[in-house]
């Protein structure tokens, strides 16, 4: 399956909730999630009561939109996850924000996490001083990420940090001189602000 090319807004609206896509936009009142509160389409939504498997499938695309991965991947993350001794759904988190293009965005070296994917693919971003133009790259803790000398120069980049806009969560450390963060822990679950229950997207794949 390609990637998704429409109208990114869509993917919020349908959920019905503020996915953060789109980067400076999501934080204004043009944001159609608050302009336009319904999902998109031309048929009103329907009155009949969710199934048990609409809510975890729609849970489960929620948390796959909110990241830019494709069902295939997030497939291999959940199996990942379940092999883990520890709780399935705060796994499959961690491993989803280990992803080098979320890193990059956490850190505020991007103002989306497709911006984020953009750097990543374009050869801007560096872990541990060594290039990386893989965005599903899985940092580890130690590890440092920051900007090629290409990336240096990114008038976009240094803009947003300039900006200030976005403090990086607790298990990251940034250094806005050198333009460049170090990984200080795995997040736990109260670090990772998505709005998601990840149980029902376990009890979706494990059904
Ligand atoms: Fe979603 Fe951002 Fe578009 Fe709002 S502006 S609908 S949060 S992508």
């Amino acid at each position: 399956m390609g990637r998704y090319h429409d109208a990114v807004c869509r993917l919020c609206r349908r959920e019905g909730l503020k996915l953060y896509l789109k980067g400076e936009k999501c934080y204004t009142d043009k944001c159609p999630v608050v302009k336009r509160a319904k999902p998109p389409g031309m048929h009103p939504p329907s009155r009949r009561k969710p199934s048990e498997y609409a809510i975890r499938l729609r849970e489960k695309q929620k948390l796959r939109r909110i990241y830019g991965v494709h069902e295939a991947q997030f497939r291999r993350y959940f199996q990942e996850a379940a092999r883990f001794k520890g709780v399935t759904g705060t796994r499959l988190l961690q491993l989803l924000e280990s992803r080098l293009d979320n890193v990059v965005y956490r850190l505020g070296l991007a103002s989306s996490r497709k911006e984020a994917r953009q750097l990543v693919v374009h050869g801007h971003v560096a872990v541990d001083g060594r290039k990386v133009t893989i965005p599903s790259y899985l940092v580890r803790p130690g590890q440092v990420v920051g900007l090629t000398p290409r990336g240096q120069r990114n008038p976009r980049v240094r803009l947003l940090v300039e900006s200030g806009g976005r403090q990086p969560p607790p298990w990251l450390e940034f250094d806005p001189q050198r333009l460049e963060g170090r990984v200080l822990s795995l997040p736990d679950r109260q670090a990772i602000d998505v709005p998601v229950q990840e149980q029902l997207v376990v009890e979706f794949y494990s059904r």
